[in-house]
């Protein structure tokens, strides 16, 4: 008889203070916030709400370690030795980390032990390999002259991540910032600080000088802004709501702060006539609804040929039907709850909006159980391209299938979005294929594939859907600024 896995342990909370100068404290306020379990609607734990004196201490903290600690002057590959360590003692701990992401978001523990955590060891070691391999140019200018550039840390980086993966946004963000020599203020989520407020207990535990990594939970309009403001801070990387970063984007001028931005967005997922059916099926139902459909790259809008149109959306059907919502802990279950109510009532509006416009919603559409914030797995066809199920960022597991009969008809219509952060195209035809991937206004495009993340390629966003590229090379750039030394040798 096969053995039914039993439903994981809850963990304890160990960490709930900021953490600032490699030291846990209060916030100066004394003020506290309660973080829930969505799938019961539970506090956890109240966590310390920091805002602007708290940031303010965290900076200053961050501006002497990067100005005068040993951070900068150390040999580069003692730097990567602790970006390794770091990863190995997550690894270590990855059962609890996971529990940890899994009682603190919702999400279920097959995903934050199978995904979630694994991507953060393997972006961390990632970025540790890159410490002592980031060198500049010698250039031959005119005259008589030697010339050579040095790429040096862009200083203290304030960091601002949201919920929807909260420890790979924060291994995302510091990664190529400890890599670069830079030093860290992070805001998390205010869902969701707990396996932040860990990582930066681990970080102190393997040795990082105090003052490189800081992480202040609290309120994006008090903590979040207040680090966008600082003067003390050189660069701000953000991951959020477009809205968000247009204020970011505005106070930030200021100070001429470097910003990168990964947004939202609505990505088209392609499936032609002539694909794996069987491998699309699967794809589609993957690129949408993991994660509850809260990934900013979620295959919300889903472009199908004619012809496979009908069995397509049979066999989607079929899948939502079999999809085991419930309890994160049990590790039989595929999709938890939406993070919050403010998430749960904005998807109910969405599937209120689809229905309103005429779409045909073949599954789901309504709440799952009594008790958290699970949304059942929800299906629109008859979608039009300018309904809002089509046009607007949900968030949500909810899919609106649109039909077309020509190639290049649905690359425009793909295209003809505010939005560009990812797409895909299921196709046996390699010059289809690559035809597509061109003309797609996308920072990713994947084929044959959705939701690979591995930490080596770049990812961000065309259009409103970012500035800049996180992870690869292209993300430790972004934390590097470029110094030219040019020496007369007359
Ligand atoms: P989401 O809808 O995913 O929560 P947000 O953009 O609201 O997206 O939040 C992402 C992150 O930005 C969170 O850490 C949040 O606290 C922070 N944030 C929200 N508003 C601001 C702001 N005005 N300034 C700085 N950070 C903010």
């Amino acid at each position: 008889m096969a053995t039914v896995a039993q439903p994981v342990p809850r963990p304890a909370v160990k960490q709930t203070q900021c953490f600032i100068d490699g030291q846990w404290v209060d916030a100066a306020s004394g003020k506290t916030f309660a973080t829930i379990h969505p799938a019961t609607e539970e506090v956890i734990a109240e966590v310390a709400e920091g805002d602007a004196e708290d940031i303010d201490r965290a900076v200053k903290a961050a501006r002497r370690a990067f100005d005068s600690g040993p951070w900068r002057t150390m040999d580069a590959r003692d730097r990567g030795k602790l970006v390794h360590r770091l990863a190995d003692l997550i690894e270590e701990e990855i059962d609890y980390l996971a529990a940890l992401e899994t009682l603190d978001n919702g999400k279920p523990i097959s995903d934050s032990r199978g995904a979630d955590l694994p991507l953060v060891v393997d972006c961390l070691r990632y970025y540790a390999g890159w410490c002592d391999k980031i060198q500049g140019d010698t250039i031959p200018i005119r005259g008589d002259y030697f010339c050579y550039t040095l790429r040096e840390p862009v200083g203290v980086v304030g960091q601002i991540i949201p919920w929807n993966f909260p420890a790979l946004m924060a291994a995302w963000k510091w990664g190529p910032a400890l890599a670069a020599g830079c030093t860290i203020v992070m805001k998390p989520a205010e869902q969701t600080p707990l396996t932040c407020l860990r990582m930066a207990q681990l970080a102190a535990e393997v040795g990082f000088p105090p003052g490189v990594i800081n992480v202040v939970p609290g309120y994006g309009p008090t903590a979040g802004a207040a680090l966008v403001r600082h003067p003390g801070v050189d660069k701000i990387a953000f991951t959020g709501e477009g809205q968000t970063a247009k204020t970011i984007q505005r106070e930030a001028v200021e100070t001429f702060k470097r910003v990168t931005f990964e947004l939202g967005g609505k990505s088209p997922n392609i499936v032609l006539a002539d694909a794996d059916l069987d491998a699309a099926v699967d794809g589609a139902h993957f690129a949408l609804y993991f994660n509850q459909g809260q990934c900013c790259v979620a295959g919300s809008r889903l472009y199908l040929a004619d012809a496979i149109h009908d069995e397509f959306v049979d066999r989607l059907a079929a899948k939502n039907a079999e999809r085991r919502l419930g309890d994160p802990f049990d590790p039989a279950t595929e999709q938890g709850p939406q993070v919050d109510a403010a998430q749960f009532d904005k998807v109910m509006r969405y599937v209120g909006y689809g229905k309103e416009e005429g779409a045909e919603c073949v599954t789901g559409g309504g709440r799952f159980g009594e008790k958290g914030y699970f949304v059942e797995p929800t299906l629109f066809t008859g979608v039009r391209d300018d309904m809002r199920i089509a046009r607007e960022e949900i968030f949500g597991p909810v899919m609106s299938v649109l039909k077309f009969s020509d190639v290049d008809e649905v690359a425009a219509r793909a295209n003809d979005t505010p939005y560009g952060l990812a797409a895909a195209v299921w196709t046996r035809d390699v010059s289809k294929a690559h035809r597509l991937a061109a003309q797609l206004r996308a920072g990713t495009v994947w084929v044959n594939c959705y939701d690979n993340f591995d930490a080596a390629a770049p990812f961000g966003g065309y259009k409103q859907s970012g500035v800049g590229r996180e992870k690869g090379a292209a993300g430790l750039d972004a934390y590097l600024e470029t110094k030219t030394v040019t020496v007369g040798l007359g």
